[in-house]
């Protein structure tokens, strides 16, 4: 299977360095060095184990504050297109590209099993958008009611390749950088398996910690029940009770409630493991710091903010709904991500927190890191340590899903 990559866009003039020779479409071969391409063609390598070539000027973190250029080293074929400009994209063997992908998400010293189920997730959510029904809503939405403010932000399908390598789809730097022997291994080990429900790729979404509790889609999302991103006790049986101001004040057990600093130090790469309090943890605001914080996120003047009162909140506990109250006015604030990121200068850990408010302060005591849906990456980490492999992972956070290859 090859994925094609979008590299950079809209450039009337491309400058590409071929570290071997390639040839084109009519068979001339170009040599190695600088070209300059200024008309759509199609290059592939000479050779294909041993060639790559560079585009010197990648724009990643597009709209970020980290935005830059950097010099970036392909192997595979590459493809200019015309559209609004040039347009270079990479045709890449899949498994390649999925191997690059999981080195850097994951550390390499990652139990096996897990790195197997990240592999078979990371080449299933590339792939989906392939397979999905049409009509599926999956960009940008926002549904904005006098007095609320609801949005979630999708995945906008890209027209003329699979994925982009920024940070938009899942940042990308070329395959001839870090590949860690051990995603090798589990890639080779899953070569060609996807997550399948009713014959069709599964969108497989992941977060990093669900809090006990995975979340379903339509608390994140569109509102559109999917099957297999349904809520999942994180633990073996038996299932606790569960209601969700006892969930977040309380400390369940959970496969991702682990305080083992050797295995989280194993788990996640170096920045991660700054946030150590991911299962239970705290964030305390001032009204005035709400106030602020929405009027910078969503640009609305609320006044000193007096209240948080959740109005609805999903299987995990996250608030679908909050309803924030100023002295000067009232504002209803969904999804999840919307939450996270209105309440605080970056973003909250999750959507998932009891309020407690004491002279104009709220503590936020919540749970869990991320949307919480699909495959929770620290229960499945701490599952893999258990000896369960990533069929048992994948079967545990996607009910009714099955390994298969492309239909
Ligand atoms: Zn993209
Ligand atoms: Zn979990």
């Amino acid at each position: 299977m090859i994925l094609s990559v979008g590299l950079v866009l809209g450039r009337r003039t491309l400058i590409v360095e071929l570290l071997a020779p390639f040839v084109d479409e009519a068979g001339r071969v170009l040599p190695a060095g600088r070209h300059e391409i200024s008309a759509p063609l199609a290059l592939r390598p000479v050779d294909p184990e041993r060639a790559a070539f560079a585009i010197p000027d990648v724009t990643i973190g597009i709209g970020f504050h980290w935005q830059r250029e950097e010099r970036q080293v392909f192997r595979g074929a590459l493809r200019v297109v015309a559209d609004h400009g040039l347009v270079a994209i990479n045709d890449v063997p899949l498994d390649e590209y999925v191997t690059s992908v999981i080195s850097s998400e994951m550390s390499a010293s990652c139990p096996l099993e897990l790195l197997k189920a990240h592999a078979v997730i990371s080449r299933s959510w590339l792939l989906h958008p392939r397979s999905r029904p049409a009509g599926w809503g999956q960009g940008d939405a926002e549904s904005r009611l006098p007095g609320e403010v609801i949005r979630w932000y999708g995945r906008e399908a890209h027209r003329l390749f699979d994925v982009c390598a920024d940070d938009h789809c899942q940042r990308y730097q070329g395959i001839t950088k870090s590949c860690s022997p051990a995603a090798t291994r589990a890639v080779a080990e899953t070569a060609g398996e996807l997550l399948l429900f009713e014959g069709r790729v599964c969108d497989a979404r992941f977060s990093k910690c669900c809090g006990g509790v995975s979340e379903r889609y339509r608390s994140a999302w569109d509102d559109r029940d999917v099957p297999y991103l349904t809520p999942v006790y994180d633990g073996p049986p038996p299932v606790p009770a569960f209601e969700a101001t006892g969930w977040i004040l309380g400390n369940p057990p959970a496969y991702c409630n682990t305080q083992d600093r050797a295995l989280l130090a194993q788990l996640l790469p170096g920045f991660d493991q700054e946030t150590r309090d991911f299962y239970r943890w705290t964030a305390v605001l001032t009204g005035e710091e709400v106030r602020r914080h929405l009027s910078e996120k969503l640009d609305v003047d609320l006044g000193v903010v007096r209240a948080l009162e959740p109005l609805e909140r999903g299987a995990s506990g996250r608030i679908v709904r909050l309803r924030i109250t100023g002295d000067a006015g009232m504002l209803v604030v969904g999804k999840e991500l919307e939450i996270r990121r209105a309440l605080a200068p970056t973003h909250l850990l999750s959507s998932a927190f009891v309020v407690e408010e004491v002279a104009g302060r709220f503590t936020l005591r919540g749970a869990g890191w991320g949307h919480g849906v699909g495959l929770c990456q620290i229960g499945a980490a701490v599952m893999a340590t258990q000896g369960h492999d990533y069929r048992a992972i994948l079967a545990h956070y996607y009910p009714g899903t099955t390994l298969g290859s492309a239909p």
